[in-house]
C-alpha cells in the first residue's frame, strides 16, 4: 500500500522493455540498480528523542557481525522496502507500513544487528525538528556466496547485499560424466567450504535440471548425466550452519531479472539462452512457477521435427540442441566457427543461421502461446548480435497468435551468462530483499 502522507519516488524501472514490433532495445544489466529516494520533510512525524538516539547510536560503526539472526516477516518486509526504495528513515517505513513506531523501530534495529543494513549520517541536520536517519542496505558487513554446478564446472561467486562481486568468481572445470559424479560433487562440496567466513549470510545453490530440495538431491541434469539421483548432502554438510537455498539455474537467473526490475510482478516467461543452452523460468506474481517438481521449464527439451545430435535427455531434436554450434556444424559450417562467430558475422553461412533461429523463433512462439505471458525476457549473451536481435524481432510476433500478439512484449536482457555462480547468490540476496511490500501487519 501506498501512504497518501510520504511522496516516496518509485525506482526507475530499467529494462526499458519494448512492445513486440516496436524498435529494440537491449538493457545492458542491472548493474546501477540502486537510487535514492526523495525524502519529503515536510511530512514527517518525529520519533520519540530516546528511539532517535538509540537510533543514532547505531550509526557509528556496528560492530562485525558473527552469526545470522533469523528475521522475521516484519524484518523481511521492511528488507524489501529497503531494496526497492534504496533508503527510508523509521518514520518512512511507519507510514509506508503502519506498523507502529516502536515496532519499527525494533524490526530495523534487527536488521542492523543482522548486519544487512546500517543507518546512514542523518541528511538534514540544519532543520527545524530531529534530524531524519536514512536506513541503507550495509554493503560491507554481509557477503552471500552463491555455488553453481553446471556440465563441466563448478562456479563460486560471493556478492555484497547488493549484488556486487566481493572477489573474482572461482571456476573449477571439473568432469561431470558418469563415473565421476561423486567427485564432482566432493569439489563442489570443498570449494564452498573454503568459501565459509563469518561475513556469509547464507548460500544460494543451483544446478541444472531437476533437483529435489527434500531429499538434497540432483534427479536429472546436464550437470551429472545418470538415470540414478545424485545425492547434494556433502554439499548441505560444507554449510554447516549456514542457510543454504537450492533451485535451478534458470529460476534463480529469473529472480536476479526480478531484483533488477521490482516492479515487473506481472506474468513473465524469461528464457535463459546460450550456445546449446536453453531453458525457461515463468514467473507468477513475482515468484517462479514450481510445477511438480522444481525444474525449469524445460523450453529446451520441446523436441521439433529435426536431425539434431542425440540430447543428453535421450532423444533428437530438442530445441538446446537446435540452437548451437554443433547443429550449425551439422549443415555443413565449418567446424572452427562457432554460433556467436556466425552472429557475429554470418557470410556463407546466413542460410545455415536463418535455420537455426527460425527453429528458435517457432519454439519461443509455442511457449508464448501456451503460457500467455506478458511479457517474454529473453537473457541471452547472444543478445549482444544485432542479427539475433533484429531476427527475434521481428519474426517471433509473426508466429504468435493474434490477439494475443500485442500483449506480449518482448524484452531482450544481455546477460553475461545464463548459468553462474552470482544467479545463485542472487537466490541467497532475494531470499532476504524480495519480500513484496503490500502486506501491513500493525
Ligand atoms: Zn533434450
Amino acid at each position: 500500500m501506498k501512504s497518501r502522507r510520504v511522496n516516496l519516488r518509485r525506482r526507475k524501472r530499467l529494462a526499458n522493455p519494448d512492445a513486440i514490433g516496436g524498435k529494440k532495445s537491449i538493457d545492458q544489466g542491472d548493474s546501477h540498480h540502486r537510487r535514492h529516494a526523495h525524502h519529503p520533510a515536510e511530512h514527517f512525524k518525529a520519533q520519540p528523542a530516546g528511539h532517535l538516539q538509540k537510533a543514532l547510536a547505531g550509526s557509528v560503526s556496528p560492530e562485525p557481525v558473527t552469526a545470522a539472526a533469523p528475521l522475521g516477516q516484519r524484518e523481511h518486509q521492511f528488507a524489501g522496502l529497503l531494496w526497492r526504495h534504496g533508503q527510508l528513515d523509521r518514520s518512512d517505513i511507519h507510514q509506508i507500513t503502519g506498523v507502529h513506531p516502536t515496532l519499527t523501530g525494533q524490526a530495523v534495529a534487527a536488521l542492523i544487528d543482522a548486519g544487512l543494513v546500517r543507518n546512514d549520517p542523518p541528511s538534514s541536520p540544519g532543520l527545524r525538528g530531529r534530524p531524519r536517519i536514512p536506513i541503507v542496505i550495509d554493503p560491507d558487513r554481509r557477503s552471500f556466496v552463491g555455488l553453481s554446478l553446471s556440465p563441466g564446472e563448478v562456479r563460486l561467486s560471493r556478492l555484497n547485499p547488493l549484488g556486487r562481486p566481493k572477489s573474482p568468481e572461482i571456476i573449477q572445470p571439473v568432469s561431470s560424466d558418469r563415473s565421476n559424479r561423486d567427485e564432482y560433487i566432493r569439489v563442489a562440496a570443498s570449494i564452498l567450504k573454503q568459501a565459509i567466513d563469518p561475513s556469509l549470510y547464507s548460500i544460494g545453490v543451483t544446478v541444472t535440471g531437476v533437483v529435489d530440495p527434500d531429499q538434497k538431491a540432483m534427479l536429472f541434469s546436464s550437470a551429472a548425466p545418470s538415470s540414478s539421483p545424485l545425492s547434494l548432502k556433502p554439499i548441505y554438510e560444507a554449510a554447516g550452519s549456514i542457510p543454504l537455498i537450492l533451485d535451478n539455474d534458470l529460476h534463480a537467473l529469473s529472480i536476479r531479472w526480478l531484483m533488477a526490475n521490482p516492479t515487473d510482478q506481472g506474468e513473465v516467461l524469461l528464457v535463459g539462452l546460450d550456445d546449446g543452452k536453453l531453458g525457461a523460468s515463468f514467473l507468477l506474481d513475482g515468484r517462479p512457477q514450481r510445477g511438480s517438481v522444481m525444474a525449469a521449464n524445460e523450453i529446451g527439451h520441446m523436441r521439433l521435427a529435426v536431425a539434431t545430435e542425440q540430447c543428453y535427455c535421450g532423444y533428437e531434436g530438442c530445441l538446446e540442441r537446435i540452437i548451437s554450434s554443433q547443429q550449425l556444424h551439422r549443415m555443413g559450417v565449418s567446424p572452427q566457427r562457432r554460433l556467436d562467430d556466425v552472429l557475429a558475422d554470418a557470410s556463407a553461412d546466413a542460410p545455415a543461421l536463418q535455420d537455426v533461429l527460425h527453429l528458435l523463433t517457432i519454439g519461443l512462439a509455442n511457449a508464448v502461446n501456451f503460457i500467455r505471458p506478458g511479457r517474454l525476457v529473453i537473457a541471452s549473451p547472444l543478445a549482444r548480435h544485432p542479427i539475433f536481435v533484429n531476427y527475434l524481432n521481428h519474426h517471433v510476433p509473426e508466429h504468435i497468435l493474434p490477439g494475443l500478439r500485442s500483449r506480449v512484449e518482448l524484452t531482450f536482457w544481455q546477460h553475461p551468462y545464463v548459468q553462474s555462480a552470482e544467479n545463485a547468490a542472487w537466490l541467497a540476496i532475494a531470499a532476504v530483499f524480495a519480500h513484496p511490500a503490500e502486506p501491513i501487519s500493525r
